[in-house]
């Protein structure tokens, strides 16, 4: 049982960064996929990032082993499902699972294919965990110069529109950052724009804040991770008058070595000039990292108080991409855990 009790949500969640290892483990065998490893236990630690990654780019290299495995709609739709399951069961109410359909297209899926089987597997693992709400954010992703992908990624955002209502809420911008100038995918977000999509998009996190000077120009109002926007005040200042909320995920950074420590992440203090921030996981599992974990580091080392904690899960429920009147419950019920803070 949590010690963290009030309505917890994750609005920066990667589902191919939350397979659960003994569920790669089977799916790598049932496909003959071979894997890094002769047992179950060897590739845990595999599959879990120890704090020694270098860099963002480094860190996305992690995920070639379970992409190998997600090309087919069975797979996709067990860890979608498992992962709802998961998260249910760590005490979340709501969360926003993101993935790229463009990365599952090895074996013959379209990415409409891809689309169902996660919308599938989400609503199975619904069906079961109902008291937990989840959005599916579908990725258009860097890999280089726009021109690489851009027919893909305008794709995504075509097919997000055609499945707003059942299941995906929003498109995002993921993937390598510092390759290519950010301001170049701008024709994704005017798309989205045009087909009323909403958006979120990765942005200043191996980068500078030049990068969600980009991101806000798209017309962004939630950032992924973006703490780098700490280092430009003006910026500051126009995210605090435009609305603008970071989606900030801690561990993720630290083992990214985007911030060098949990001490000096800049969160609290962003937190304190107004910055509507949240706190999320990134990647569960890659990161060995839940909720729960996160809370605790925010408390013991990065200097938040747990009212920050609550109010960062308020933040979380006013971003976040659900229906506007599943949004007053949980916030009211954040209201009251804030309010027992002081009885
Ligand atoms: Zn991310």
């Amino acid at each position: 049982m949590s010690k963290y009790t009030f309505p917890k949500v994750d609005l920066h969640l990667h589902l191919d960064g939350s397979v659960l290892p003994e569920s790669a483990w089977e799916m790598a065998a049932q496909r003959g996929i071979a894997l890094p490893a002769d047992n179950l236990e060897d590739f845990r630690k595999f599959i879990v990032v120890t704090a020694d990654c270098r860099s963002v780019n480094e860190y996305l290299k992690r995920f070639e082993m379970p992409l190998q495995i997600l090309q087919d709609a069975e797979a996709l739709q067990r860890v979608a499902y498992e992962l709802v399951c998961l998260l249910s069961s760590q005490g979340l109410r709501y969360a926003e699972i993101r993935f790229a359909p463009q990365l599952h297209l090895r074996k013959g899926l379209t990415q409409g294919d891809a689309i169902e089987a996660v919308l599938q597997g989400v609503q199975k693992g619904m069906a079961e965990c109902p008291s937990i709400d989840i959005g599916v954010i579908l990725c258009a992703m860097v890999f280089g110069e726009c021109g690489i992908n851009m027919e893909q990624n305008l794709q995504t955002v075509r097919e997000a529109a055609k499945y707003l209502n059942t299941g995906v809420v929003a498109v995002d911008l993921a993937g390598a950052e510092g390759l290519t100038p950010l301001s170049t995918f701008a024709p994704v977000f005017d798309l989205a724009k045009e087909l009323h999509v909403p958006y979120t998009c990765h942005a200043g996190d191996s980068q500078g804040s030049e990068t969600v000077l980009d991101a806000l120009n798209f017309g962004t109002k939630r950032i992924g991770h973006g703490h780098h926007i700490f280092e430009d005040k003006d910026l500051c200042a126009r995210a605090i008058a435009e609305g603008v909320t970071l989606e900030v995920c801690p561990t993720s950074n630290i083992q990214c070595s985007t911030r060098p420590s949990y001490e000096e992440h800049p969160l609290k203090k962003l937190i304190d000039m107004g910055i509507s921030c949240t706190i999320n996981t990134d990647n569960m599992i890659l990161s060995d990292i839940d909720l729960d974990k996160e809370y605790d580091r925010c408390l013991s080392q990065m200097g938040l108080t747990l009212g920050d904690i609550i109010r960062c899960n308020i933040n979380s429920v006013k971003a976040s991409f659900m229906a506007p009147e599943k949004k007053q419950p949980l916030i009211r019920e954040l209201i009251d855990a804030l309010w027992g803070l002081d009885a």
